[in-house]
């Protein structure tokens, strides 16, 4: 019998657990060795008294990706998790009694456009019409290209749109609309790729077409139940997953990785594949072998940490949709404490999330689970009075905006931030969503999928390309995958 080419994979995040799908199905014999008690990653799944939480990722956006994602293993999303389009797709808060919904139906948000701005509905349309485009050119092939090499991207239809990569998502919004709701509305999405909006690139208002055309879904029982799918489907196609096991040493030979270690256990390999976070891994290798130096890590822009928290609250709270935005504050005063001078900002603009307004699996029956998010700069000092501090803010916009008590009814919190990011997945600084898109950060100015000091190393996830997201890191996965098939035959 032929033996296998032995593929050790770092980490079981969801970059990570495509490419050990797709390495697997190629005939590679794959192992997967997790720092973590659980698969997810970034989506980890919290659970207490009944209520259920993720921790990290709550929107799913993209649904055409995930469903390519399975169509390549001739599966189908339903067989996995049960979908569920959400309407309204979020609410946006601007201030007491101003409340914005952005409806699933695209006739309802042009309406919801034009009652604010007259004729921005059409406007928002011919926005759009250009965004679709984008889509079709960057989400079905660019963010497919590997990053080897700038010829991947030049193509006549990129060559057409040189000006889309010059200007920035502000301006070219500023284009379409004047009110300044709509302006941060449309501006939103982008915020996913980790950077600010006058810093990225127009290009990206694919964002906005995935937003508001291609809808806002929940997974029944929340996102973690995606990255279990996609675990199941792995165990399927004979990947074995080892939790508990961090790995501390990679040892190279004659230029090649021969071995982990995790603890006691030595892992032979003919391949390395880490989908955990770069700066990390190259930490873990000879000071010789490594790619890119601490300057370089440190003058990149990282998209942001954050403070989350994870709220059970004793009673149904009212005036909230599943997915809400406090833009009630000044946005550029908060993005400037994110990425010009690293600081906690005096009034944050945070993000709730409700899932059991949805989903009856999130929370016993008459009762609230509530998710927190304020964007942080990552390497902030983190410690419990900040951490009490930001929840009492937090508390008191939400009772004002939504004039309901809620404090006496929170049955539990639990928190994570910077500290908890750097422990519980060896992040740089903390960061949650990894590198930024800049323009600067796009595409083969990203860390590379293949070392180019050891030639049977490679990375995957959210620090390589395309970038930041669930979608994207299950299509790093993909790329590199392939990489390594043509490089590595099974
Ligand atoms: C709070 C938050 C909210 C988000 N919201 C959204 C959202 O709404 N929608 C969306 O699409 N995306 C969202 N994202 C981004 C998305 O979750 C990530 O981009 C994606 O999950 C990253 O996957 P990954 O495989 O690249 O990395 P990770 O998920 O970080 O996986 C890396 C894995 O490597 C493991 N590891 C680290 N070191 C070692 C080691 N030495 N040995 C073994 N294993 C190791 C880690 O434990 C981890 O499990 C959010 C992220 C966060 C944190």
């Amino acid at each position: 019998m032929v033996e296998r080419k032995k593929i050790i994979i770092l980490g079981a995040g969801f970059s990570s657990l495509s490419a050990a799908c797709y390495l697997a199905k190629a005939g590679y014999d794959v192992t997967v060795l997790e720092k973590n008690e659980a698969i997810g990653g970034r989506a980890k799944q919290l659970k207490r008294d009944g209520f259920t939480f993720d921790m990290g990722p709550t929107f799913y956006w993209m649904p055409d990706v995930f469903e390519r994602f399975f169509a390549d293993f001739t599966r189908e999303v339903s067989d996995y998790y049960q979908l569920l389009r959400l309407d309204p797709s979020y609410t946006v808060c601007f201030g007491e009694d101003d409340f914005v919904e952005v409806p699933a139906d695209f006739t309802r948000i042009k309406t919801t456009f034009d009652h604010i701005e007259p004729g921005s509905g059409k406007q928002l349309e011919h926005f759009l019409s250009k965004a679709e485009a984008n889509y079709n050119i960057a989400v079905k092939d660019l963010v497919y290209q590997p990053g080897e090499s700038i010829s991947e991207i030049i193509t006549p239809a990129t060559l057409k749109r040189l000006g889309a990569f010059t200007k920035s998502i502000s301006t070219d919004i500023a284009k379409y609309v004047r009110d300044s709701k709509l302006r941060k509305l449309l501006e939103f999405p982008v915020l996913f790729l980790g950077a600010k909006p006058s810093s990225t690139p127009s290009f990206y208002n694919f964002m906005n077409f995935a937003d508001l055309r291609l809808g806002t879904w929940h997974p029944k029982g929340g996102m973690y139940e995606v990255a279990d799918g996609i675990a199941r489907l792995a165990a399927n196609l004979g990947v074995d997953i080892k939790l508990n096991s961090p790995v501390d040493d990679i040892v190279i030979e004659k230029k090649q990785v021969v071995k982990v270690c995790s603890g006691k256990e030595e892992y032979d390999c003919d391949i390395l594949l880490s989908g955990a976070d770069y700066h990390h891994t190259e930490q873990l290798l000879p000071q010789a072998y490594r790619q890119y130096s601490e300057n370089y890590w440190n003058k990149r822009t990282f998209a942001p940490s954050a403070l989350l928290f994870y709220v059970g609250f004793d009673k149904k709270l009212s005036g909230l949709a599943h997915h809400t935005l406090f833009f009630d504050v000044d946005f550029d005063e908060h993005a400037s404490a994110i990425y010009d001078t690293p600081s906690y900002p005096e009034r944050p603009l945070f993000y709730a999330s409700f899932p059991s307004m949805s989903d009856d699996e999130a929370a016993p029956e008459g009762k609230e689970a509530a998710i927190f998010l304020i964007p942080l700069a990552p390497g902030l000092d983190d410690n419990d009075e900040i951490r009490k501090r930001y929840f009492n803010i937090i508390m008191s916009r939400l009772e004002k905006t939504t004039k309901q008590k809620l404090r006496s009814h929170v049955i539990f919190k639990e928190s994570f931030s910077v500290n908890d990011f750097v422990s519980t997945y060896n992040s740089y600084k903390g960061n949650a969503y990894g590198l930024a898109n800049t323009l600067l950060q796009t595409h083969v100015l990203r860390p590379k999928l293949r070392s180019r000091k050891v030639k049977n190393l490679f990375f995957t996830g959210q620090l390589t390309v395309p970038g930041p997201g669930v979608p994207p890191s299950l299509i790093s996965g993909k790329i590199v995958s392939e990489l390594i098939t043509k490089h590595h035959a099974p």
